[in-house]
């Protein structure tokens, strides 16, 4: 017998604490540009944050040759010796920290990393200060595991960061931890060792904080920026703080599901817990590559690196020549975070105006076919977010067709 769903109203039971809850709005643009293209539309995708670049074939062979080897079955819950390995030494010579194997986790993925800390520490109604636009994930799964997200807003006269003083203000007898991201998803700011030094003081004021570091475009940085962790920069905040990162970005590997972190002995065994009586392991076989990706040549970064550069200089030009749009020139990440908010309230070729971000990048599809990310779902509306991790080709003809678009609205 066939059941035929006639869209009768759902019986299952879904958990109060879902309701305020969105679904990734990265996640989200991928699958919209996915259906898009299946239906033959001729979509750019500025939308997610995934580099275009290939995982490097020395990482694939290393997974290929792990499936032929047999690393195919279950390995320790929360990675491999040799993974472990390969992030410490990746910790002592990239970053100047160093971590004994007990201090490292490897996750399934960055997200899957800050996740199994949240999880760890967060007691209901803890508070977790967040920087304001933050990526879409973090008050989501802040509030997945009963916590409270605070957020910093920042603006365009601080070069979209917090200051000592607005960190400071945002601290309270509930505040758990910090999450620190720079270069920063959505808008590319990046900390300088003076400004991370500052921000460290206001932390060494408060001992029940914890900080995570999420590092993850540490090596997509440009101009005469050099990166830096803020537990190398702060050592006398060391111990409480988690620093993540992934291979994700770096190794164009966002497929393989690998993210890790380096922190207190306590909170990577917490998060072990967790992980052994939720997904286990991650891939195997993705591990046996992340060894590759961390201990094998780095050369190709750097080839990467100015690839990106330049689509960064084409996207930070055209938007300025467009009138009604604005933006900064991020030193770091593959995103550009545009200033809409000229541009809304106007009408469409078509009909209706474009009342907010949401309406104006929606306009942006349906008429330009470029599909972006709206900045509401960073935290900061009249905003949009274009990431460039796709051929330099694709980026001009998505800015012109941008520039066609906003010159069509009215
Ligand atoms: N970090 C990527 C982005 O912001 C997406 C990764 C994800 O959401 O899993 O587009």
């Amino acid at each position: 017998m066939t059941f035929i769903n006639k869209g009768q109203p759902a019986v299952t039971h879904l958990a109060k604490k879902l309701a305020s809850i969105k679904p990734s709005a990265t996640r989200d643009v991928t699958a919209k540009v996915a259906d898009l293209k299946a239906a033959g539309v001729d979509v750019i995708s500025l939308g997610a944050g995934e580099p275009d670049f290939d995982t490097p074939d020395n990482i694939k062979e290393a997974a290929i040759r792990a499936i032929r080897e047999g690393k195919t079955k279950y390995t320790k819950v929360d990675g491999i010796p040799e993974l472990k390995e390969a992030i410490a030494k990746k910790f002592r010579r990239e970053n100047g920290l160093s971590f004994g194997t007990d201090q490292i986790s490897v996750n399934c993925g960055s997200k899957h990393t800050i996740y199994n800390a949240l999880v760890s520490s967060l007691e209901p109604g803890d508070e977790v200060v967040i920087p304001s636009p933050y990526w879409v994930s973090y008050p989501d799964m802040v509030m997945l595991v009963g916590g409270v997200p605070r957020f910093i807003e920042t603006s365009l006269g601080s070069g979209m960061k917090i200051t000592p003083e607005t960190l400071d203000k945002a601290i309270t007898p509930r505040t758990r931890w910090l999450i620190f991201n720079s270069p920063s998803n959505p808008t590319g700011a990046t900390y300088t060792r003076n400004e991370m030094k500052a921000l460290g003081q206001v932390l060494l004021q408060y001992p029940q904080v914890l900080i995570m570091t999420d590092d993850i475009y540490e090596h997509i940085v440009y101009d005469d920026f050099e990166f830096e962790t803020l537990a190398a920069v702060v050592p006398e905040l060391f111990d409480r703080i988690l620093t993540t990162n992934g291979v994700a970005k770096s190794y164009a590997m966002t497929g393989w599901r690998i993210g890790f972190a380096g922190g207190p002995v306590d909170l990577i065994k917490a998060m072990a817990k967790v992980q052994s009586q939720s997904t286990s392991n991650p891939c195997s076989i993705s591990q046996w590559a992340s060894v590759e990706a961390l201990n094998g040549p780095q050369d190709f970064m750097a080839e990467r690196r100015a690839a990106f550069q330049e689509r960064r200089d084409h996207v930070v030009r055209r938007i300025d020549e467009i009138s009604g749009l604005t933006c900064t020139n991020p030193k770091g990440a593959f995103y550009v975070f545009v200033n809409c908010e000229e541009l809304l309230g106007k009408t469409m070729p078509l009909g209706g105006t474009t009342e907010s971000d949401v309406e104006f990048i929606a306009y942006l599809l349906d008429h330009g076919h470029v599909a972006t990310v709206p900045g509401s779902a960073f935290g900061m509306s009249g905003h949009f977010r274009i990431s460039y991790a796709t051929s330099l080709d694709a980026v001009k003809e998505a800015c012109d067709r941008i520039d066609t678009a906003c010159a069509a609205l009215e």
